[in-house]
């Protein structure tokens, strides 16, 4: 079966213990690669690499830098069909969705980084008449970044854009449910001529490779995106060390409608949220709050479209719904449906796996599941599901639904439907989200600063907070 290799001092290499795992395709049920097992010392000769490589890449004009990853960019963008099909194969997500969204997005994170850093400027002031104080900031030295499995290159490349653009050099530990595109990820950089040693990607499992990332002493500072169980862990072995630490974790967004609103706008794209990349996106608006005047056409209407969308083979054009990502996360999504039950929730339509027949028939497909008549404080709508289901829920009045949006633990993001400006903005200001969307989703500008509040995260990347958030910064303080 075809080997992934980890990538470390530039080249690819099996793990030391020589121990590997089986890599699934969740469309077909079955295992099509292997993935290295890596343990600590796989990540100690990463370390090993990383340090060696750091001071030459720090101390590299960063035109030179920008210009090693500018080429990545484009090398991205040349094999954007055979990384977008591999994404695919690994996460289950309809190759469609993965030519558009991750692999395009994921070459713009390298761009964005790369040429940020070239107009990345640092500050002077002038105290009084008696002092020039500048301040200098410098690449923060080894770090790790760590990525989950629904968009793996895109958030792999999230991470490791802007530490490698600061002149940080990188240990990465993707997902090992979804290890292929950072393989060839991988191989990009060797043709790109990345110097050895500057990133390396040691694959394995979080409690093992990752751990071991987390812990070792050499890496000062861990960008993590991932579940808030696994932030919390990684929080309480990373902060007593003194590392840097951005923690980008879970969401249980909330999709806010008015009676204003630009019906079918409103309707189109909450289908979008709901159901993108089978729910399997931390920004997906799990929880829709429609106002009561519009909710029974809301309700009708959606559960309709919701009936149309295809769930089949993800290298169908037609698919709109691909497979989750493994069986375990299956199970999970489908225990959250039968726990909507138990707490007195009504399925208007989906509920349960579906079985396709050929080559998919093994695979892990759920139906999009719409559920009403739940409270908006029970365990269904305050727990992650991140799956295709989603909950609908009437409201009557601005303070009722923001009351409603605010009641979880998180706070990554939230969407609003309203024609109404002043209300926009009273109800946006309300909302303890990181992003808040008016009358649309997803857009993003990579130059705004993006995280979650509360158990959504910690630390805020995206633009400049991302390059600073790799750099030390420095004061100097002259007497004049
Ligand atoms: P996990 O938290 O399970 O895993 C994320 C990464 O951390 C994986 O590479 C995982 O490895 C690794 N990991 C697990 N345990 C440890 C550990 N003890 N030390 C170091 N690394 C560890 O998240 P998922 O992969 O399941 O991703 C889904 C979650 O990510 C959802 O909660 C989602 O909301 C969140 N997310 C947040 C985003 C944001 O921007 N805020 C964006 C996208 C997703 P392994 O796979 O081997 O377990």
């Amino acid at each position: 079966m075809f080997k992934v290799l980890n990538y470390i001092n530039g080249e690819l290499i099996e793990p030391k213990a020589g121990s590997f795992l089986e890599n699934y395709n969740p469309a077909e049920g079955k295992p099509y690669s292997l993935v290295p097992d890596s343990d600590a010392e796989d990540v100690q000769h990463a370390v090993d690499a990383a340090s060696l490589a750091f001071p030459a890449w720090s101390a590299m004009p960063v035109e030179k830098r920008s210009a090693i990853l500018q080429k990545i960019a484009d090398l991205i963008d040349r094999d954007l069909d055979q990384l977008a099909l591999a994404e695919s194969i690994d996460q289950g997500k309809p190759v469609k969705l993965a030519k558009v969204v991750d692999i395009p997005r994921a070459s713009a994170n390298m761009r964005f980084f790369a040429t940020g850093a070239i107009h990345f400027s640092s500050e002077a002031h002038i105290t009084g008449q008696e002092a020039i104080n500048y301040t200098t900031r410098t690449p923060v030295g080894v770090v790790g970044c760590i990525s989950p499995w629904n968009l793996p290159l895109y958030l792999f490349t999230w991470k490791i854009a802007p530490a490698l653009a600061a002149g940080c050099t990188v240990v990465a530990k993707p997902s090992e449910l979804t290890p292929m595109t950072a393989f060839l990820f991988s191989k990009l950089c060797m043709e790109a001529g990345l110097p050895n040693g500057v990133l390396n990607i040691v694959h394995g499992l979080g409690p093992k490779a990752g751990q071991a990332i987390i812990e070792h002493p050499n890496i000062v500072a861990i960008s993590f995106t991932g579940g808030t169980i696994t932030g919390k862990k990684i929080a309480a072995t990373a902060a007593p060390m003194f590392k840097k630490l951005s923690l980008e974790l879970g969401g249980k967004n909330p999709n806010i409608i008015f009676a204003d609103c630009d019906f079918e706008q409103a309707l189109h794209t909450s289908i979008q949220s709901s159901f993108s990349n089978q729910g399997e996106i931390c920004l997906c608006g799990s929880r829709i709050f429609v106002e009561r005047s519009m909710y029974n056409r809301f309700v009708e209407e959606f559960v309709l479209r919701t009936k149309k969308l295809t769930v089949g083979d993800p290298n169908d054009e037609q698919t709109k719904v691909g497979a989750l990502v493994s069986e375990a996360h299956m199970k999970k999504v489908l225990g959250y449906i039968e726990l909507a039950k138990q707490e007195g929730g009504t399925i208007l339509t989906g509920g349960k796996q579906v079985k396709l027949n050929g080559r998919c028939a093994d695979g892990y497909f759920v139906e999009p599941t719409v559920i009403t008549d739940l409270d908006a404080f029970c365990r269904t709508n305050q727990e992650e599901i991140f799956g295709p289901v989603v909950t609908i829920m009437p409201f009557d009045t601005e303070d009722e639904v923001i009351g409603y949006a605010n009641s979880t633990g998180y706070g990554l993001s939230a969407t609003l439907w309203t024609e109404n400006l002043k209300c926009a903005h009273r109800v946006a200001a309300q909302l303890k989200s990181g992003i808040i969307w008016v009358n649309c989703w997803l857009f993003r500008d990579l130059r705004t600063p993006f995280g979650g509040m509360k158990q959504s995260g910690v630390g805020r990347e995206g633009g400049w907070e991302a390059l600073r958030f790799f750099t030390e910064a420095k004061n100097v303080c002259i007497k004049i």
